[in-house]
C-alpha cells in the first residue's frame, strides 16, 4: 500500500512509543516503574474541571472562531502582559490544539522548502519532525552538559547562512531542564533582529523553574526582536491539562492570521468547552500551580540524590521542567550496552524501568527520566536502577 513520502519516512514520537511499550507491559501485569511520561501526574485543578462541566451544561458545544475564543485570546494577552510585558493584544494571539498543534502550524506558516531552522540539542522530539514536515531543514547545534546544556547565541551566530529562517529556543528545556539566562536571551533577540530571523520561543515549562535559576520570558523581548518573535506556550503542563489539548502562540498579527487560516482547514480550533475552562485557569487562584512546583522541587531533590548513588550515572542539575537527564556513557560501558537506546531497552527488560533514550532528543549517551511521579515510586525506581548498575 503506497503512502505519501512525507509519512513513509516518519517515525512516531519516541516518547509516545516508550509510553505505549510501558503500557503494554503493565497490561500484562508487569510492575513497570515508568520514568517515561512527559506529563504531570496531578489532576487538573478542581476549578478548571468545574468550569468545563459548566460550559458543557450551558451548551458550549458548537463551532467557534478558528483563532480561538475571543475571551480566551483576550485573557491570554492580558495574562502575558501582566506577567512578562510586551503589550500584546488579542489579535496577536492564536489558540491551538496544544503547544504541539500550534508549533506544527507555525512551521507550516513560516517555512518554505529548503529553509533552515537552528535547533539546540538536546531538543524536544517534535521540533525536527515538524520542521521537516514543512519542507524545512533542521540544523542542530550541540550544547555542552558541562555548561548545563545552555544554548549559546554565538554558536547560532556562527551557524546562520543564507537559508536560515528561524531559531527555536526552549527554556526551560525538555529534556535537559536548562534555563537560558536573560543575557543570552537578549543576545538571541538581537540576532533575530539583525539577521531577519524568526525567534520561536517555546515556554511550555515557564512555571516550573527552581530556586536559584532566573527565567525570562521572550515576551519581554518583543522590541529588541524587531517583531520577529513567536512565543508558544500551553496549558498542558502548567495546569496539568495535557489531555485537554489547549496551547497558544503570540506573535505578529500577520503570523497569527496565517496560523488562523491554516487552522481553519485543520482542527478548526481546540474543543469549545476546554477553551472556556482555560479562561478560568488563567483567572483562578494560582495556588495549585505553586503547589505543583513545590512538589516537583521535592521530587527533584530525591531523584538527583538517588541518581548520584547509581554507579556510572552523572546527572547535571536541571534548572526547570520535571526531567532529569543523566549522562550514562559510563553505565553503558559497564553494562556492555553500545548506546543509550540499547541501555533503555535493557532497563525495561531487566529492571522494568521505563526511560527515554537520549537519541530521541539528539543526544546519545544520556537518558531522560521524568520525575512526574510520586516520591515512593521515584525511590523504588532508583533502587532498581542501582541494582541494575551493580549487576544484581
Ligand atoms: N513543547 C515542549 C518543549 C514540550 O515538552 C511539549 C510536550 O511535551 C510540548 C511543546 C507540547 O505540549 P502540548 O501539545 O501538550 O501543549
Amino acid at each position: 500500500m503506497k503512502l505519501s513520502q512525507r509519512v513513509t519516512g516518519l517515525t512516531a514520537s519516541p516518547t509516545l512509543q516508550v509510553k505505549a511499550e510501558a503500557t503494554r507491559l503493565q497490561e500484562q501485569g508487569v510492575d513497570v516503574l515508568d520514568f517515561g511520561p512527559g506529563e504531570p501526574d496531578f489532576d487538573t485543578p478542581a476549578a478548571i474541571r468545574s468550569a468545563a462541566k459548566d460550559a458543557l451544561d450551558a451548551g458550549d458545544t458548537h463551532y467557534g472562531p478558528a483563532a480561538g475564543k475571543a475571551a480566551l485570546r483576550e485573557a491570554l494577552a492580558q495574562h502575558v502582559n501582566r506577567n512578562h510585558g510586551g503589550n500584546w493584544n488579542s489579535s496577536e494571539v492564536l489558540v491551538g490544539v496544544g503547544g504541539k498543534g500550534v508549533l506544527f502550524l507555525l512551521m507550516q506558516t513560516l517555512l518554505d522548502p529548503g529553509d533552515e531552522v537552528l535547533i539546540y540539542a538536546p531538543y524536544w522530539v517534535s521540533f525536527p519532525a515538524q520542521v521537516r514536515l514543512a519542507g524545512g531543514r533542521p540544523v542542530f547545534l550541540a550544547t555542552d552538559a558541562q555548561q548545563g546544556f545552555i544554548a549559546d547565541p554565538q554558536q547560532a551566530a556562527a551557524a546562520i547562512g543564507p537559508r536560515t529562517r528561524a531559531i527555536i529556543l526552549n527554556s526551560p528545556c525538555n529534556p535537559s531542564g536548562a534555563v537560558i539566562p536573560p543575557d543570552a536571551l537578549r543576545a538571541f533577540a538581537r540576532l533575530a533582529a539583525q539577521h531577519d530571523l524568526w525567534l520561536i520561543s517555546d515556554e511550555t515549562y515557564d512555571r516550573f523553574v527552581y530556586p536559584g535559576y532566573e527565567f525570562l520570558s521572550c515576551a519581554a523581548l518583543r522590541e529588541p526582536c524587531g517583531d520577529r518573535l513567536v512565543l508558544v506556550n500551553s496549558f498542558s503542563k502548567t495546569y496539568a491539562m495535557t489531555g485537554w489539548r489547549v496551547g497558544y502562540a503570540l506573535g505578529p498579527r500577520q503570523v497569527i492570521a496565517g496560523l488562523t487560516r491554516l487552522q481553519s482547514h485543520d482542527a478548526t480550533h481546540p474543543t469549545s468547552f476546554a477553551q472556556a475552562a482555560a479562561v478560568v485557569a488563567l483567572e483562578s487562584d494560582d495556588a495549585p500551580v505553586r503547589e505543583m512546583l513545590e512538589e516537583y522541587t521535592r521530587r527533584r531533590k530525591v531523584i538527583l540524590q538517588g541518581l548520584a548513588s547509581v554507579p556510572g550515572m552523572e546527572c547535571p542539575t536541571p534548572g526547570g521542567a520535571f526531567y532529569a537527564f543523566p549522562d550514562v556513557r559510563e553505565l553503558c560501558r559497564r553494562t556492555g550496552c553500545s548506546s543509550s537506546q540499547e541501555l533503555a531497552v535493557r532497563l525495561l527488560q531487566d529492571a522494568q524501568v521505563a526511560v527515554v533514550p537520549g537519541e530521541a532528543f539528539g543526544c546519545e549517551g544520556f537518558l531522560r527520566l521524568s520525575y512526574a511521579l510520586s516520591v515512593p515510586r521515584i525511590e523504588e525506581g532508583i533502587r532498581r536502577l542501582r541494582a541494575f548498575a551493580e549487576g544484581n
